[in-house]
């Protein structure tokens, strides 16, 4: 009796250790989780956002693409990652080049977590103040940078054919170069604003008020900013609590759907360049402005 009361409790023992294992890695229902993976074809290229561009994703109602740009960040990638496994949710992170060869290991966290790694250029410069071949090499820079960390290796294109502009702001040269190449292009559906000083909670406020508007899209956020990564576990659960759900963008071979833009639709990345790249340039000097950023409008 005694050595029956021994394996019992030994199994039990066993039994608990196991539903512990399981209950880290597994997802069960009350996470949010990923609702579906959409596979993308770049094949002949893309550009979408309607932030930038008259079409986007054919995302279904209450349906969001979760991205994070500039990273990897040590101080806040690893909140960000850590919330993101907590709900069981895929995204797609846009790497700064340098940044990635600055962390490699957060890289390829990412990459083992199961998330997409987008290309976000090497510097992060504002691509529209550089002549075409100095963006041009920024560009395949940050993709070999990208793919050799992520990977191990980078061939001669992208292995995730997928790019952000800095600031959005893009050239019409630099769109149809990467279009040549198959490399499908995002803007943004809408964002975080989370480049403006902001408390964590009101920046949660701030994108469930504009998705809750919006109704689905594809959001753009940054892994490098404190109050993105503090504010990330409750938006998650937040989402789950009002219905939205995740989709996890992928490439692959089939051919994208679109959505168009409403009637009326203009470009707002459009407007706030046209306020901040003079201000941008008569700073630089016409010179190379490097990393210049947008610290006031759009990164
Ligand atoms: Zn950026």
């Amino acid at each position: 009796m005694q050595q029956l009361r021994l394996i019992v409790a030994s199994l039990c023992l066993i039994a608990g250790l196991a539903s512990a294992a399981t209950a880290d890695t597994a997802c069960s229902a009350d996470k949010l989780g990923v609702a579906r993976t959409l596979v993308l074809s770049t094949k002949g290229g893309f550009e979408v956002g309607f932030k930038s561009y008259p079409r986007s994703l054919d995302l279904a109602d209450h349906e969001v693409v979760l991205t994070f740009d500039d990273g990897p960040s040590p101080k806040t990638t690893p909140a960000v990652l850590a919330a993101l496994r907590q709900e069981c949710v895929k995204a797609t992170f846009f790497l700064i080049g340098r940044n990635a060869a600055a962390d490699p290991a957060l890289v390829r966290r990412e990459v083992a977590e199961g998330h997409t790694i987008g290309n976000h250029t090497y510097s992060h410069p504002i691509l529209r103040l550089l002549n075409d071949a100095e963006a041009r090499r920024d560009i395949e820079r940050g993709f070999a940078a990208d793919d050799e960390i992520a990977y191990g290796n980078a061939g001669m294109e992208p292995k995730t054919p997928f790019f952000r502009f800095p600031g959005f702001a893009d050239t019409l040269a630099l769109v149809a170069w990467l279009k040549s190449r198959d490399i499908g292009i995002f803007g943004a559906d809408l964002w975080a604003s989370d480049w403006l000083k902001m408390t964590p909670d009101e920046e949660r406020q701030l994108v469930l008020g504009r998705l809750e508007k919006a109704g689905r899209g594809i959001l753009l956020l940054h892994d490098t900013k404190q109050s993105t990564a503090a504010m990330l576990p409750a938006l998650l659960r937040d989402l789950k609590a009002r219905g939205f759900k995740i989709v996890r963008i992928v490439p692959g071979d089939a051919k994208p759907a679109f959505r168009k833009a409403p009637p009326g639709w203009t470009s707002e990345t459009e407007a706030i360049l046209a306020k901040v790249l003079p201000e941008l340039r008569a700073r630089h000097g016409g010179g190379t402005p490097g990393a210049a950023h947008l610290p006031e409008s759009v990164e």
